[in-house]
């Protein structure tokens, strides 16, 4: 490691890698290589991992992502079990539709762990690229849900509307994602060239905009419900030097991958643990920009 450590208060959120893998090819999926060969895959190692970021930062937030974190239940069970109820939680899933596991099978797991679980962010994007679960069935997930839709490369703006429409009717409030691998610092906040945030503005009612040095979110609002259209960078680390001369790599992601090993950044630079427990923490600076982001 060049520089100490520093993350905001809390911690940086923990990204977790799921062992096993979904069933489906979305063309802009990064992580899908990652899960082509299984070798030294382990859910024991992830445990170990996820209390050994408990220990040090006991109320940062866990993200289980994958793969398919609702392919395996049973695991996905053992994983939440490890993290006491300080922390919170989002898992992204399609919400598929499996041969092994019914539908049925993944509302109670739902049920089950409404009180662990902060949010499901359940993809479901303008072109379908997965076999999704109906509307009325993610309707009826018990814990909260958000709805993720990454606009990627010429995505059919003209249906914007009625794909919103879709989820108004249950109330669930909807992401927009630009494809972050294109984000850079220079387009994070350029918005004249942003072509998703000029079709959102031409559409619904804009309202205000929070962000950071990472990453932002356009609010959005269409009938009552928020919307928000998030951009964020491709990488999790900023390198700043403070007042008095020292220079830190400033962590907003840490990562748990599929065999346990536990990444300071999604491009593969290991985490020096022993270094992680002396981190610095800074108020977060995430903030609001302009206009209101709570209505
Ligand atoms: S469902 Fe998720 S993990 Fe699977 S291919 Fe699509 S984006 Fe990638």
């Amino acid at each position: 490691m060049s520089n100490p450590y520093k993350t905001r208060k809390g911690g940086a959120t923990v990204t977790v890698f799921v062992p096993y893998d979904c069933q489906n090819n979305c063309p802009f999926c990064i992580n899908k290589r990652e899960y082509a060969d299984c070798t030294g895959f382990s859910l024991d190692a992830i445990i170990e991992s996820i209390r050994t970021m408990d220990a040090i930062t006991p109320c940062c937030d866990f993200v289980f992502t994958g793969g398919e974190p609702l392919a395996n239940l049973e695991a996905l069970q053992q994983m939440l079990d490890a993290i006491p109820t300080t922390h919170k939680v989002y898992i992204n899933t399609t919400f598929p539709v499996q041969a092994t596991t019914t539908l049925e099978e993944m509302l109670d797991f739902t049920r089950r762990n409404r009180e662990k679980i902060t949010c499901m962010n359940i993809s479901r994007h303008l072109q379908k690229y997965v076999e999704e679960s109906p509307d009325e069935v993610i309707a009826q997930i018990a814990c909260p849900t958000r709805i993720n839709c990454v606009l990627y490369k010429h995505y059919p703006a003209h249906r914007l509307p009625e794909y919103v429409e879709r989820f108004l009717k249950y109330g669930i409030p909807v992401q927009f994602r630009y494809d972050y691998t294109e984000t850079t610092p220079e387009n994070l906040y350029e918005e004249e060239n942003d072509r998703i945030l000029q079709d959102l503005r031409s559409m619904f009612t804009y309202k205000g905009l929070d962000g950071c040095r990472m990453r932002n979110g356009f609010h959005f609002e269409y009938k009552g419900l928020h919307m928000t259209y998030h951009k964020t960078l491709p990488y999790s680390t900023i390198v700043e030097t403070d007042e008095n001369g020292v220079t830190y790599d400033i962590l907003y992601d840490i990562v748990i991958k599929q065999n346990g090993d536990i990444h300071s950044d999604w491009t593969g630079v290991p985490l020096d643990v022993e270094a992680y427990r002396h981190v610095v923490f800074e108020p977060y600076d995430l903030h609001v920009i302009n206009g209101t982001i709570d209505f």
